[in-house]
């Protein structure tokens, strides 16, 4: 029966496939893909834990023999006796072997599929006595979860997915050869985990929860596939290769369609891909307005390699490098380190090589928040992640960690241009200590020959006070960065990560809008570079507003930047100046806007 879902609209386009679904468990589970030549040794693990489990449980079975009867209830051993029996039940390992030889899901991540599927059998039966096993099947794969935890291979980045193959299909598959499209479906998924998913191949992907600018959603948009997030029990509706049509653009989520609905979604896929390829014409052609403004279109990037994407689709410059996304997801791919100054000097040297000449605007760590270290953090654990100690808060607290950093920055900056971005800076305080480091790392590497480069400092304006005092910024800083994304859920107290209160989140509030005019204002007034670098920038909605407001430089996800240039081909500054004067004024600018 088809069924439509409704969710955040996060990534443009319509994917049509059959869904994987991502199953969260208590246990802190891996997710990726092996290759097809791992496939043994994956099954290989599963089974060592599988017999070390057996051996737990049977030991247990003896101790409970042992036992007093009034330390030891029957019930306790023939609880022992049901949990051996689903141990080595078929409908368990053999659709565990299935996902792992088919899919080439890695076996924790095969486990926690097949527990799902299992777990909605019992949760169907008749029974009251069967249906309560679940939670004892539970219990069994938790223990085989925790035996697999530690045997892991440590990761090399994972492969992109062989095609999902069909029972029909004899051999292997050759690399990137698809015939089904795959589309991620799940609960929650940590930045970490979508990075991980980032180098696979999927076709669209949809959450349960989060909010659109989410760091989980900004991952989605620079993978550049139709997205939708806070479809709230999609999780639940799903069911494993289920066929699914995501339409990122409505933010609608349709199960099982009906042969109509896929005609008709067919279409606007074509028609979609059509318009990319219109577009994709745009990528010589220099971003200047009607009326000779030249506007800088830059990439935002997550790693070095999405410098290729970005030079791709015409990008003059990165505008901002989440280098967070370096430190993220390692203790769950059995790396407990982060990485050391060598690792991140040769990570921000790829990405300067890789931009051939044109800057690279690196920003320090911003952890913590929606984008904890390890992946999991839970809110439960921090009062108010978005209010902690996140990005510079964290660096300042860890100056140890931060003067690696830096001094990994400053190495890189030898190579080519480099911009150097502090987020979260409030007080001048910050400044002050944050400035002081970086004279520091200076110093050290100059006083061991290591060669570095000049960087031109900036900072990011996400915070209303930081807004509010421009005049202190600009005094230490050459440019500014503007971090809508934060910026409006500061100003509006709204966790950007949040789908509940997704509805106030509106970067078209008339006190968002004063902040970002300003700081755009009196850059230019003391003649500084300013741009902006959250997701309003690529959102064509946008374009002519900012334009208006005197923005000449935009950066976003590589996939945004041919539409958002087309605006600029389409726009007259000297018209948009004043009509942006008049959204400004607006109580609801919303309705100027046309939104
Ligand atoms: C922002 O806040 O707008 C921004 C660009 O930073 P991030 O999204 O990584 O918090
Ligand atoms: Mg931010």
């Amino acid at each position: 029966m088809t069924v439509s879902l409704h969710g955040l609209a996060v990534a443009r386009g319509v994917a049509i496939g059959r869904a994987v679904l991502v199953v969260s468990s208590r246990v802190d589970v891996a997710h990726y893909f092996i290759q097809a030549s791992e496939v043994e040794a994956e099954i290989g693990r599963l089974r060592t834990a599988r017999d070390a489990v057996a051996q737990e449980l049977q030991r247990l079975q003896a101790s409970v023999a042992q036992m007093k009867r009034e330390d030891a209830p029957h019930e306790l051993a023939a609880l022992l006796e049901v949990h051996q029996m689903l141990l080595q039940d078929d409908a368990l390992t053999e659709g565990v072997k299935h996902w792992i030889s088919e899919r080439l899901y890695n076996a924790e991540w095969a486990l926690t599929t097949q527990l799902e599927i299992v777990a909605r059998q019992f949760d169907e039966m008749e029974d009251d006595y069967l249906r309560e096993r679940k939670a004892d099947l539970e219990q069994v794969v938790e223990r085989l979860l925790r035996q697999m935890k530690g045997t892991a291979a440590v990761l090399a980045p994972p492969p992109p997915p062989r095609r999902a193959r069909t029972d029909s299909d004899e051999g292997e598959a050759g690399e990137g050869d698809f015939d089904v499209p795959l589309v991620l479906v799940a609960h929650d998924l940590s930045p970490a985990d979508m990075l991980q998913f980032k180098k696979s191949v999927f076709a669209g992907f949809v959450t349960d929860v989060g909010g659109k600018t989410s760091h989980t959603a900004i991952v989605a948009r620079s993978m550049d596939i139709p997205a939708v997030v806070g479809a709230r029990s999609a999780s639940q509706l799903v069911r494993q290769d289920d066929w699914i049509i995501i339409d990122g653009e409505a933010g609608v989520v349709i199960v099982d369609p009906s042969p109509i609905i896929l005609a008709e979604y067919g279409f606007k896929q074509r028609q979609g891909e059509l318009e990319r390829e219109r577009l994709w014409r745009l990528r010589h052609k220099p971003a200047v307005t009607l009326d000779g403004e030249a506007v800088e279109l830059l990439a935002n990037i997550e790693m070095p390699e999405d410098s290729t994407a970005a030079v791709k689709a015409g990008a003059v410059g990165v505008g901002l490098f989440r280098s967070e996304f370096l430190f993220m997801g390692r203790e769950a791919r059995s790396l407990t380190r982060l990485p050391d100054e060598d690792e991140q000097y040769e990570a921000y040297r790829r990405a300067v090589e890789g931009m051939r000449g044109m800057p690279v605007t690196i920003r320090t760590i911003d952890i913590g928040a929606d984008k904890p270290l390890d992946g999991k953090a839970s809110k439960q654990e921090y009062l108010n992640p978005a209010l902690g100690l996140r990005a510079i808060r964290w660096s300042l607290s860890e100056p140890a960690m931060f003067l690696v950093q830096l001094r990994a920055i400053l190495r890189a900056a030898a190579h080519g241009p480099v911009h150097l971005l502090i987020p979260m800076l409030a007080h001048a305080r910050e400044i002050r200590q944050t400035l002081a480091l970086i004279e520091h790392a200076r110093e050290e590497l100059r006083a061991q020959g290591v060669p570095q480069g000049e960087v031109k400092l900036g900072a990011m304006i996400e915070i209303p006070a930081a807004a509010m005092m421009l005049r202190v910024f600009l005094k230490h800083f050459d440019f500014l960065s503007i971090g809508t994304n934060d910026l409006i859920q500061y100003t509006l107290a709204i966790d950007r990560a949040d789908e509940a209160v997704s509805h106030l989140y509106d970067p078209c509030h008339p006190a968002v809008l004063r902040l970002v005019a300003d700081t755009i204002a009196e850059c230019r007034r003391q003649g500084k570079g300013v741009s902006v670098c959250g997701e309003m920038a690529g959102d064509v909605q946008f374009t002519r507003l900012l334009l208006g407001l005197g923005l000449r430089s935009f950066s976003m996800h590589p996939s945004q930047i041919l539409a958002v240039k087309q605006e600029v081909l389409r726009a007259d500054t000297g018209k948009l100046a004043p009509w942006a004067q008049q959204v400004l004024d607006s109580d609801e600018p919303s309705e100027l806007l046309g939104h």
